[in-house]
């Protein structure tokens, strides 16, 4: 059996505790490896790691720390396919999914890349005689990314190509459900030049986490991963002086009105509410028809969701791959139930697809139609292939629905109506808006967040907002001595 260690200065580390996760093969539904679970002490150890790197790593020349980034573009640029093989494998999503995830999360590090540009603070020459004032960014210390299981390439790369371009260090606890990748993702970064210590791994469940939120010399903590826990980590953290930002769970509605083209946005809904089996934060898992469009739409829909080619996520032909577990395909087939139960019409039910009752994790595709805000199936984050869909009689209604569903990380709208458009972007609650765009995750150069309960702190993650979440500003006031200006003055600093 394969086993998982740590990555602490440089190097694999084997955990010392004995205690380890198992690690599955969802499309076979057979254990693959077991991952080494870190006790407080192994995290210290981490920890340590990144404090000794930091003096030297915040030392470190912008030209120097560009190179190293640029390099380590390029060596995961070189393994692309390796990196989204180790996707597919523990995580279960087809392989040109993973591909994907491995783009998306580069565009973190060429945005990186970039960091003398966004570094540059301000300056004032002669703000008062003889004074100039001038602004800096500096680095925040050991900084901690605790990552989820539905990207385990992409938002680590959210988190530590700004943080290290900053002259961070940093410790990951990526989900102990697909750790590998994170491995692999270490040991390239140290073959691209990264120096030991900069970068650290450890795995683990919440012993692991609650170490590093209780570690003094954590400054800052990102977190991307379920509401109930993403709220606990930002007051536990923020309690204990912490920066943090904690990106949570999400319920993202499609809205449709009557002037839509219909095929474009039923091609729209299946493609983002089944990719990845639903696994994404920004699926679409709630479609709003309003009006007329409701019949027209559920049957297009419908329509489409047998062709999906469900399989094994190393078979090219696949198009969908299984679920994280098999609790997991559990928990999201029982939304069908009580949606049935519930009073929902039970378009499509994905438990009837021929490769759900095989070994493996998986799940067809499932529709629900005459949802209503009550039921289970619109209240709870499923995180899986199951596409409800609402029906209003007006837009207002549909807007309304979405303000009064406590998440808000994507909404999107499909419309001809440009008019229509740019009053759903002015008054729709949610952080990332799409206008017949059904996944609307910014491009890594703006910054990824949601509204309400899909975040908690201020900053969103990558792009600029990254840069400002893992720096301090110092504001610096500079005279050089010219006797001929110099006065005792008791007066408070005012400009003259
Ligand atoms: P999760 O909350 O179960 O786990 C996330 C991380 O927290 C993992 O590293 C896990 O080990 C750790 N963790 C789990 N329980 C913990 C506990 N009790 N104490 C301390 N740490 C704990 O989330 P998941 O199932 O891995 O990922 C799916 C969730 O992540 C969904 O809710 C999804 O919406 C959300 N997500 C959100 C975004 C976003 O950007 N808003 C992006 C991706 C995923």
């Amino acid at each position: 059996m394969e086993r998982i260690t740590h990555y602490i200065d440089g190097k694999p580390t084997p955990g010392e505790s004995g205690l380890r996760g198992p690690v599955y093969d969802p499309a076979t539904g057979r254990q693959s490896a077991e991952v080494d679970f870190a006790t407080a002490g192994e995290v210290a150890k981490a920890i340590e790691a990144a404090r000794a790197a930091l003096p030297a790593w915040r030392a470190t020349s912008l030209a120097r720390r560009v190179e190293i980034l640029f390099r380590i573009r390029q060596v995961l640029d070189a393994h692309r396919h390796d990196i989204a093989e180790l996707i597919t494998a523990q995580h279960g999503k087809v392989l040109s999914d993973a591909m994907g995830e491995v783009a998306r999360g580069l565009e973190n590090v060429e945005f990186a890349c970039g960091i003398p540009q966004h570094l540059k603070g301000g300056f004032s020459e002669q703000a008062s005689t003889g004074i100039d004032v001038y602004s800096i960014r500096q680095p925040l210390g050991v900084v901690a990314g605790i990552t989820p299981f539905n990207f385990p390439v992409m938002v680590p790369m959210w988190m530590f190509s700004n943080a290290i371009a900053c002259g961070n260090t940093f410790v990951l606890k990526p989900s102990e459900k697909d750790p590998s990748a994170s491995m692999l993702l270490a040991d390239l970064m140290s073959e691209a030049g990264l120096p030991p210590g900069v970068f650290n791994v450890v795995h683990g469940d919440g012993v692991a986490v609650n170490a590093i939120l209780a570690h003094p010399a954590v400054q800052a903590v990102s977190f991307v991963g379920s509401t109930p826990v993403a709220k606990a980590i930002y007051e536990t953290a923020t309690r204990a002086g912490k920066r943090v930002q904690a990106l949570a769970g999400a319920k993202n509605h499609m809205v449709v009105l009557p002037d839509a083209d219909i095929e474009m946005a039923a091609d729209a809904a299946v493609s983002a509410a089944y990719g990845s089996a639903g696994e994404r934060c920004m699926a679409i898992s709630v479609v709003v028809a309003v009006g007329s469009v409701g019949d027209r739409l559920v049957a297009a829909i419908a329509d489409r969701l047998p062709k999906i080619r469900i399989g094994d996520g190393r078979d090219p032909a696949s198009e969908m791959g299984p679920l994280i577990t098999a609790e997991h395909r559990d928990r999201v087939a029982s939304y069908i139930d009580s949606g049935r139960v519930q009073g929902a019409t039970v378009v499509v039910d994905g438990r009837e697809a021929p490769r759900s009752r095989e070994s493996g994790f998986f799940l067809g595709a499932s529709l629900l139609d005459r949802v209503t805000p009550e039921m289970d199936c619109y209240r709870d984050e499923i995180f899986g292939p199951v596409l409800t869909v609402v029906r209003t009689e007006t837009y207002e209604d549909a807007v309304r629905l979405v303000e009064e569903n406590p998440w808000g990380n994507g909404a999107a709208i499909f419309t001809r109506d440009g008019g229509v458009a740019r009053r759903f972007q002015f008054e729709v609650e949610a952080g990332m808006v799409g206008i017949n765009v059904p996944i609307p995750v910014p491009v890594g150069y703006y910054s990824f967040g949601g509204w309400k309960n899909s975040l908690f702190g201020d900053a969103h993650m990558y792009g600029p907002d990254g840069v400002s979440f893992y720096t301090r500003q110092k504001v610096v006031t500079s005279r050089w001595p010219d006797p001929s200006t110099s006065a005792v003055d008791l007066g408070f600093p005012s400009m003259r």
